[in-house]
């Protein structure tokens, strides 16, 4: 162990322009399994069937990374100010406004990787954005990054919740970070300004089925009726969770050039995206988080609101 090696990864991290960064002890996380068992069992994942598979690995990183010793958490930004021209008929969330994250978060984490091959030990590991293997909310908070919050995301007191959170997982023992308080208190104005009453009356559980966010990106049925007129515009993921909640007058406008939105989606009319193709899907959308419906789900998404 020397604390020496968390400075030089931080300080490189930070090069690469994470937000934060922490580090946990890699072992089972007891303490989610009863709240992952219950939140399957209640069949809160609705259609993402693959949330089920890999119980063990999704709560212990040994199994999932052969001689894990330890998780690396990082906070990447996607906050902006820009939004789309008109936004009181078709919405889409900010974190698809740019290049996929997937690759732009993923191509750091390599790089951060290869720093720490090179220049301090030689380590063997996975990189993880996103990825449905690792419970990321719990190892942020548990490296000390944020609280979960009663929307169910990650929010650090100092800069709210608008971030991607990616991990490495490798096989070198370093200082461990400690988790912070939940600072979530009295507030309800997530569980009150969900449109779709998604979060639990109590917080901190989400149901996907009812979740906008789902119902637009990973579902692959029709939309359920019973959501007319309460998808609040939205045609790609929901941000109202994030809006309302107070820790984010702390966010600051992302310097990622990558997600940078191109300007013809930005400017999209009502009657643009009425008359969507797949050729002007294909040009708008190619390579951000929004290709991810294909043309034929963002098409259902967009009648579902307009008809
Ligand atoms: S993303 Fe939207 S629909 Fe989902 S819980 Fe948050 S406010 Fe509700
Ligand atoms: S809106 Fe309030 S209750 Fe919801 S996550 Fe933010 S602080 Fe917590």
């Amino acid at each position: 162990m020397d604390s020496g090696y968390n400075k030089l990864i931080r300080e490189r991290a930070k090069e690469l322009g994470f937000s934060e960064i922490g580090f946990s002890k890699a072992e089972k996380l007891t303490e989610e399994e009863e709240r992952l068992k219950d939140w399957l069992d209640n069949g809160f994942n609705a259609g993402m069937a693959y949330m089920n598979n890999h119980f063990e690995k999704r709560l212990d990183p040994t199994e999932l990374v052969p001689g894990a010793k330890t998780v690396i958490s990082l906070m990447y930004n996607y906050h902006t100010e820009l939004s789309q021209s008109d936004e009181s008929i078709f919405k889409v969330s900010k974190y698809a406004y740019g290049r996929d994250y997937h690759k732009v978060v993923k191509n750091k984490l390599k790089k951060l990787f290869k720093y720490i091959n090179d220049e301090i030990h030689s380590v063997s590991g996975r990189i993880f954005v996103d990825s449905a293997p690792v419970l990321e909310g719990a190892w942020a908070r548990k490296a000390g990054l944020g609280w979960i919050g009663k929307n169910s995301l990650l929010i650090n007191p100092k800069k709210g919740s608008y971030f991607f959170l990616s991990e490495l997982i490798i096989d070198l023992e370093l200082d461990y970070d400690s988790p912070i308080s939940d600072y979530c208190g009295k507030c309800t104005k997530c569980i009150d300004a969900c449109p779709t009453n998604a979060i639990h009356p109590d917080g901190y559980i989400v149901d996907a089925n009812s979740c906008i966010s789902f119902l637009t990106i990973e579902n692959k049925e029709e939309i359920p009726s019973e959501f007319k007129n309460k998808m609040e515009n939205y045609i790609f993921g929901c941000d109202i969770c994030q809006e309302v909640c107070p820790w984010n007058r702390f966010s600051k406008e992302h310097n990622e050039p990558d997600f940078v939105p191109k300007k013809d989606f930005l400017d999209m009319t009502a009657k643009d995206w009425v008359e969507l193709t797949e050729t002007k899907f294909e040009k708008l959308f190619f390579g951000t988080p929004v290709a991810r419906t294909k043309y034929k789900g963002l098409k259902r998404n967009i009648d579902f609101i307009s008809e």
